[in-house]
């Protein structure tokens, strides 16, 4: 199918976007990278009177340093932070997690901006988001403002942000040097959506004990959804294989309706989760110093 007809616009600044967006009163939508809106369109699941394009305002493509961690703008290329250097080395997760979105030609267009949000539930950066305690800087009629991730995904496609609002930068803190990570995912083919997926950190102290566990899993419920009961059963224990095992089956056992499609039925969602969960665990405690 083709997409509706719809007006284009490409203005060169936030505040041409923010004026645009307020004069058509919800019937815009911006486009960043379009891999995710352009098929919306063609399928005509999306109709807006006005196409905002975000591609053309300088600014907002950039990775910087930011007290020690990251500010990333709205319409950097998936594939950037693929490359970067800084990323790698202040966040390895964010760069180890962008390999697995889609492939490389859809990774060059899409943003992180854009997939943050669309807010897809099998997607890779609304669950780094929470995992690494992004905030997310929006730019809207009365000025900025800043979202905690975990305030942000509210159910699926669907966030804290208003129509006439515009993601703008995430910011992440340094990843903790004695921290490790695991980020890790099931899918048909490498580069479809995950049918379930996990992105793991822990600190372990010098006597072998977790001091700080975060488990967030994707692809099994609306939003990304952090697992706080195995979290806490971590915290302050010896880490070891067997209580990488409670976790993982703790984890499949707080999953009361996982999603259910053609994809996955809800037990082997569940199932994975757990699996997933336990390797993670494993990996990121190997990883941790
Ligand atoms: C074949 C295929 C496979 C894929 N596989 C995966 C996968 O395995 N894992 C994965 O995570 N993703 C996957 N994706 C999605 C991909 O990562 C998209 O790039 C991403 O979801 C959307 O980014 P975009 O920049 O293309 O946004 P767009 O498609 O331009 O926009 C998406 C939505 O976000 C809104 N939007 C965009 N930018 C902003 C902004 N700055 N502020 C406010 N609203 C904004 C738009 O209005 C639209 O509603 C896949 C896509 C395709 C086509």
């Amino acid at each position: 199918m083709k997409a509706p007809v719809f007006e284009y616009a490409a203005p060169q600044s936030v505040e041409e976007a923010l004026s645009l967006l307020g004069a058509c009163q919800g019937e815009s939508k911006i486009i960043a990278g379009g891999q995710s809106l352009m098929p919306l369109l063609n399928m005509r699941l999306a109709r807006p009177d006005l196409l905002v394009d975000i591609g053309r305002i300088a600014g907002l493509d950039y990775i910087r340093d930011a007290d020690g961690g990251l500010a990333i703008g709205a319409m950097t290329r998936q594939s950037d932070i693929e490359r970067s250097a800084l990323v790698a080395q202040r966040q390895p997760m964010l760069a180890a997690g962008t390999r697995f979105i889609a492939h490389p030609q859809i990774r060059n267009r899409g943003t992180i901006g854009g997939s943050i949000s669309h807010a897809d539930p099998a997607a890779v950066y609304p669950a780094l988001a929470v995992a690494l305690d992004m905030q997310i800087e929006v730019a809207g009629p009365a000025g900025h403002r800043s979202v905690d991730a975990a305030d942000f995904f509210i159910t699926y496609l669907t966030t804290a942000l208003e129509p006439d609002e515009i993601l703008v930068e995430l910011r992440l803190p340094g990843f903790p040097p004695r921290a490790g990570w695991s980020f890790k995912e099931v899918s048909r083919r490498h580069g479809d959506f995950a049918l379930a997926g996990v992105a793991a950190t822990m600190e372990v102290d010098s006597s072998g004990v977790c001091s700080f566990a975060r488990i967030v899993l994707f692809g099994v419920a609306a939003v990304p959804l952090r697992v706080e009961a195995a979290e806490q059963l971590l915290l302050g224990s010896k880490v070891e294989q067997s209580l990488f095992e409670e976790a993982g089956a703790m984890t499949s056992d707080t999953l009361d309706e996982p999603l259910s499609d053609i994809h996955a039925s809800a037990d082997y969602r569940r199932h994975l989760a757990g699996v997933l969960t336990r390797r993670a665990l494993a990996e990121a405690a190997g990883r941790a110093a």
